[in-house]
């Protein structure tokens, strides 16, 4: 891309979803004196509560698409799952970051998997599956247990069925209704980590320090920085995510999830194309947060320093917790934590409902106060 003068404070910036993730970006947006536009079908969306303006339409909408070309000096996305054709579409108009090739790929797991092999980034044992005649021949490749996983709209742990044995996977690709998918090994994980960065149109690449993270039920639930991985391992993680973004020629915030197998080997899950919830960290513990790195990025400002100020804990909160009345004040009672919800009216089980950080002098402290405000919680215990 060539060189571009920056976007400043008062113009308009668009995007494309209106998640908790857009919301945050809209925060940042805003605070920073920009107008924020939100493209999203939901009337209750949490980043159309916080915008400028709300466009309530679908992504593939012509209109409201223009519309958005029109009012935004730039636009950016919040979820993988945006139709890239309409990124294409927007970007004859406007500037769109990141692109829709970097998103097509990461939109669908088996483009995803194979272009990480074809570049040569080691992945756990995987093959693609559309049909019964491959499943049954790839079953042995992978061999058992396995997980079966659908190619496109899997998200936290949906999608996906672990499977045992050539029954198993019979049955699981029926459940799931036979579309694409791809089956991979079981790795047997000694821990998972992830790594943000930022990327911009010249090539400069930050990325914060890693998280290690602990999920539950296939979701993320806490995630700890800095992580207890050793160094090198983290070390290598950096390296890895910066060549990923680098061979992508990404533009934007992106986040590259690893599994660490018994070796200590780095197997790349998954790529997003946009801040991670595993990033939430960097809102109260860096001197920058992925979402401001998204607007300095999208705008073609300055990155921002990554720094880390203070160890910490993120916690998700899940609509789960909403069956026991959270208790906030027992949780605001203490001093360093620091709470952020989503503005979603409908708690559902298994729903991001909100995050919290807990900040402390060291990080064990930081799990210790997310461990007790957990249980506080009704959150069963790791
Ligand atoms: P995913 O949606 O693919 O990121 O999977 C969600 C979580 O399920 C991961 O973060 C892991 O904890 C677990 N998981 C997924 N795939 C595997 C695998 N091949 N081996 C071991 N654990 C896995």
């Amino acid at each position: 891309m060539p060189a571009r003068l920056p976007i400043l404070p008062g113009a308009t910036l668009g995007i494309l979803g209106g998640g908790q993730l857009g919301r945050m970006f809209t925060v940042a947006a805003r605070t920073m004196g920009y107008r924020v536009m939100v493209l999203d079908p939901d009337p209750q969306s949490p980043a159309g509560q916080m915008a400028d303006v709300h466009l309530q339409a679908d992504y593939t909408d012509h209109g409201a698409l223009k519309k958005v070309a029109e009012a935004c000096t730039a636009v950016t996305t919040e979820f993988e799952n945006v139709p890239a054709a309409s990124l294409v579409e927007l970007s004859r108009y406007t500037r769109v970051a990141p692109n829709a090739e970097a998103v097509a790929i990461m939109q669908d797991r088996s483009c995803e998997k194979t272009w990480l092999r074809e570049n040569g980034f080691a992945t756990a044992p995987f093959a693609l599956v559309s049909n019964e005649i491959e499943l049954k021949a790839d079953a042995t490749s992978a061999g058992f247990p396995a997980i079966l996983k659908v190619s496109r709209f899997g998200y936290d742990g949906k999608g996906q069925i672990r499977v045992n044995s050539l029954k198993d996977l019979m049955s699981a690709f029926a459940e799931l209704k036979g579309v694409p998918c791809v089956l991979e090994g079981f790795v047997q994980l000694a821990s998972e980590v992830s790594v943000v960065l930022a990327r911009t149109d010249s090539g400069e690449c930050r990325s914060w320090p890693v998280g290690e993270n602990h999920h539950m039920n296939g979701i993320l639930d806490t995630t700890r920085v800095p992580a207890s991985v050793n160094q090198s391992i983290q070390e290598r993680a950096q390296i890895t995510a910066m060549q990923i973004a680098g061979k992508l020629g990404y533009v934007g915030v992106m986040a590259v999830e690893f599994f660490v197998d018994q070796g200590g080997n780095l197997l790349v899950n998954e790529i997003a194309p946009r801040p991670h919830n595993s990033g939430h960290y960097t809102l109260d513990a860096c001197v920058t947060d992925q979402f401001e790195q998204q607007v300095r990025v999208l705008c073609g400002l300055p990155l921002g320093d990554t720094r880390l100020l203070s160890p910490v804990v993120m916690v998700n909160l899940l609509g789960d917790v909403w069956r026991h009345g959270p208790d906030w004040m027992a949780l605001l009672q203490h001093p360093g934590i620091k709470l952020h919800l989503y503005g979603k009216a409908e708690a559902r089980p298994g729903r991001k409902m909100g995050h919290y950080n807990c900040l402390a002098e060291s990080v064990d402290s930081a799990a210790s106060l997310a461990a007790k405000t957990r249980e506080m919680l009704g959150i069963i215990p790791l």
